[in-house]
């Protein structure tokens, strides 16, 4: 389908800085594709590129699509928003990258761009608002969603639904992501509400700010509470401002930046009293630390944003660096570690988890061949694209070593979509974050100290 400015659906916002065949507010940033020589030293990092084979599928065809458009030579149509949807945003191309061109935003900026010119229509574009628009920015509406899915769980329905395989009137890949359903637990921020400041065991060294996230708190509350533990056991301070919100990162990827800014200044406040903001989700500590590029036409908000992204710290980075107690208990285990594309091309931590995890007596690391690619997960690309999704976690889970117990990670999405691969592919690991581990472990020496 061809887009000529009489057929869109709305006015563009921004005729006079219009860019090419751009016409929206919040242009893409020429910056970002001016040092792309065309090298292709980004295509066998790019998992699209390796499943399709297809240039318009790499890191160096997007961006020359992306530049195209900007040039007149092409329009912003389905043609140009198919490859640019259907890349992972997973940033290994950037690593590779020797001019460090900055694909993922370049794909975010485009993204922007379409969704202003041809917004989803139809029971697609009623999903999309119901999930990005009605639930993630509330916390009353997603505390809701877990004691509602506490509640399948809890009551028995989950056993019937699953024995009566009613469960299978849902599409194939709800079917799938309901059988890896974690056991839901109330959110902490929930159970925080009140706490105030949830002191540091012994001496306050510091004070910290928790990110709670939605997915995280939702669906792997447990988490959250070893953040917590792990945070407290090391001299921190936690406080859990009670007016932040969703961080946007599934509404930037989803070319809803809009929505995405307005997240955005709500976190800047709720979080503009700390020093420190911790973040134990790889994708929600990349996206905070990229609010600047959602403000690149508002000085005085990017100026703010820049104060802000200096604050925010991956939990494994911050413990790493502040230097955390070793743990003394042993616990036996073989391991493999995967790295979340959001923490090891997003924010460049890769070594802080895997000290951690083997600063713990007993556990054993097995290496995991291409550690750093893409599990598949990406926000909810694993439902946007799920055949390129299976095909991109099959791939990963022929990279799991065999002989591991444990695989573990620092990022809920990747969780999930790591569970999918153990359960489809007939392997029986167990999916861990990094600070769960870390605090079984102290939670074992404390429960020794007491049998003593
Ligand atoms: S994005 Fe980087 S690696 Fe890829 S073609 Fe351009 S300059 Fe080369
Ligand atoms: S972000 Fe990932 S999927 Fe997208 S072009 Fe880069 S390597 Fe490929």
């Amino acid at each position: 389908m061809s887009l000529r400015e009489s057929d869109l659906k709305q006015e563009p916002a921004c005729t006079i800085n219009r860019l090419g065949n751009y016409l929206w507010s919040d242009l893409p940033d020429e910056n970002k594709w001016a040092d792309c020589v065309h090298c292709g030293m980004c295509l066998e990092s790019c998992p699209t590129y390796e499943q399709t084979g297809q240039e318009q599928h790499s890191p160096r065809g997007r961006v020359h699509l992306i530049k195209s458009v900007a040039e007149g030579k092409l329009e912003v149509n389905e043609a140009f928003a198919d490859p640019v949807f259907a890349c992972l945003d997973c940033r290994a191309c950037t690593t590779a990258c020797p001019a460090d061109v900055d694909v993922g935003g370049l794909i975010e900026e485009a993204r922007g761009q379409i969704r202003q010119a041809l917004p989803l229509t139809g029971w697609k574009g009623a999903v999309s608002r119901f999930f990005l628009e009605g639930v993630f920015p509330h916390p009353n509406r997603l505390h809701l969603l877990s004691s509602l899915l506490k509640f399948y769980q809890k009551s028995g329905l989950q056993k019937v639904a699953r024995k009566t395989r009613l469960i299978n009137i849902m599409p194939k890949h709800l079917v799938e992501m309901e059988a890896i359903l974690p056991k839901v637990k109330q959110p902490v921020r929930k159970k925080y509400k009140h706490a105030g400041v949830i002191k540091a065991k012994g001496e306050t060294r510091r004070t910290v700010a928790l990110l709670t996230g939605c997915v995280m708190d939702v669906m792997f509350s447990d988490i959250n509470e070893a953040t917590i533990n792990v945070l407290t056991r090391n001299g921190n301070d936690v406080i859990i401002p009670q007016n932040q919100t969703c961080c946007g990162a599934l509404h930037v990827h989803a070319g809803d930046r809009e929505t995405g800014r307005k997240l955005a200044k709500q976190n800047i406040e709720a979080f503009k009293d700390v020093d420190r903001v911790i973040v134990n989700a790889a994708g929600c500590g990349c996206m905070l630390k990229e609010y600047p590029e959602l403000f690149r036409e508002d000085p005085k908000w990017r100026e703010k944003a820049e104060k802000f992204s200096s604050k925010v710290e991956d939990i494994s980075k911050y413990l790493h660096d502040t230097g955390y107690e070793k743990p003394k208990a042993e616990i036996k285990t073989r391991i493999t570690y995967h790295d979340a594309c959001h923490l090891a091309h997003g924010q460049g931590v890769r070594q802080e988890p895997r000290d951690i995890l083997l600063s713990i007596p007993g556990v054993e690391m097995v290496h995991m061949p291409n550690a750093d690619r893409c599990c598949g997960s990406a926000g909810i690309y694993n439902i946007t694209h799920p055949e390129m999704a299976e095909a991109v976690l099959q791939s990963k889970m022929q990279n799991v070593p065999e002989d591991v117990e444990i695989i573990s990670m620092g990022n809920p999405g990747c969780m999930l979509q790591m569970a999918m691969g153990v359960l489809k592919y007939g392997r029986n690991q167990k999916i861990v974050h990094t600070v769960q581990l870390l605090d079984w472990a102290y939670q074992k020496e404390d429960s020794l100290k007491e049998v003593k």
